[in-house]
């Protein structure tokens, strides 16, 4: 686990985020709240259109404004509100101060500039340092991602890496200023398994060794088992729990997390069968009225299409949205 500490570097609270389509507006974070301590390793899952990555990417303004809009909410870090900040303000805090690992680096990555002096460029935007010095940290930070033959690599436009060597670059540029935070967005799905795990620890190495706080996004819940120190289970632009990766996994709350378990291989529990969760993610076209999962939900009663469910809190640190309680099989 990270180098914890019970300093908060992040307090999100009551983040919603709306996007205006022709068909209407889409309500694709529907009031998060959420806290990273320094060091941390945060894990937040969810399927696609969960509003994972939104509220993320909604935090530095990485959505297009329009159609997207920050409705509400506040997101403090050092003291300043994000939410508030202008694009110029946001743009030393963004790879400077937070980073962000995005799942195809070529979105990222210039493809007609060298890694090299897309690594110095970064640096020297965010400090001090020297050509001389930025460039010998760039090399630093190349050998620190499991670069090989860095000093050459340097050279080398994105298109000549491999996959998994252009998503260490991006992890070495994210790394470049040093951060407080790196927020990593499915950043190993499109590569082999192989090079998911290696690029997976190395990342672990990187917090461990620098003390930056992460938060991992994925649709993986096995992906952040071996990783997170805690988890928000992410639901229809809400988080429907949240609680320590180890208390997730014993004893999950919520019949999504539930319903995430078991669809996952579970080396614990042999001939354990598979079962995946019917139906569709919720229309986030529609103004949500009571609890988005139910139409999915083997629990589901009266109340959950009336009522949005509040926050119960479990034990310290875990809180759930719904309104069963799973521990003692009945309706709370
Ligand atoms: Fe299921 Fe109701 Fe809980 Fe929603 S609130 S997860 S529908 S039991």
């Amino acid at each position: 686990m990270g180098r914890l500490n019970n300093e908060t570097v992040l307090d999100v609270r009551g983040l919603r985020t709306q996007f205006a389509t022709q068909d209407g507006t889409v309500h694709a974070v529907n009031g998060v709240d959420f806290t990273l301590n320094a060091g941390e390793f945060l894990g937040v899952v969810g399927e696609s259109g969960s509003g994972k990555s939104v509220t993320m990417m909604s935090l530095l303004k990485l959505i297009p404004m329009p159609p997207g809009e920050i409705a509400g909410g506040s997101a403090m870090f050092d003291n300043q509100d994000l939410v508030e900040l202008t694009p110029k303000d946001l743009r030393t805090i963004r790879g400077g101060r937070i980073g962000f690992i995005f799942q195809d680096p070529m979105t990222s990555l210039n493809p007609v500039i060298t890694v090299g002096k897309q690594i110095t460029e970064a640096i020297r935007l965010h400090t001090e340092a020297s050509k001389a010095e930025a460039k010998a940290r760039a090399l630093e930070l190349l050998e620190l991602v499991g670069i090989p033959d860095p000093k050459q690599r340097l050279k080398n436009f994105p298109h000549e890496m491999s996959g998994g060597m252009r998503q260490r670059v991006m992890i070495a540029m994210a790394l470049a200023c040093s951060p407080e935070i790196i927020i990593a967005d499915e950043p190993t799905t499109a590569l082999d398994v192989t090079i998911q795990a290696q690029i997976i620890d190395q990342v672990r190495n990187l917090q461990d060794e620098l003390g930056t706080a992460v938060i991992w996004i994925t649709h993986d819940l096995a992906v952040v088992a071996g990783l997170a120190d805690r988890v928000l289970v992410m639901y229809g632009g809400r988080v429907v729990e949240e609680a320590r990766v180890d208390v997730l996994y014993s004893n999950p709350q919520h019949p999504y997390t539930k319903g995430l378990l078991n669809s996952l291989p579970r080396l614990d529990q042999q001939g354990h069968e598979l079962i995946p969760i019917e139906g569709q993610p919720p229309n986030m076209l529609t103004e949500p009225v009571g609890c988005a999962f139910a139409p999915r939900c083997e629990y589901a009663f009266d109340r959950c299409y009336s009522e949005t469910p509040g926050y119960t809190e479990i034990a310290i640190g875990q809180r759930v949205a719904c309104h069963f309680d799973m521990n003692a099989g009945q309706p709370r």
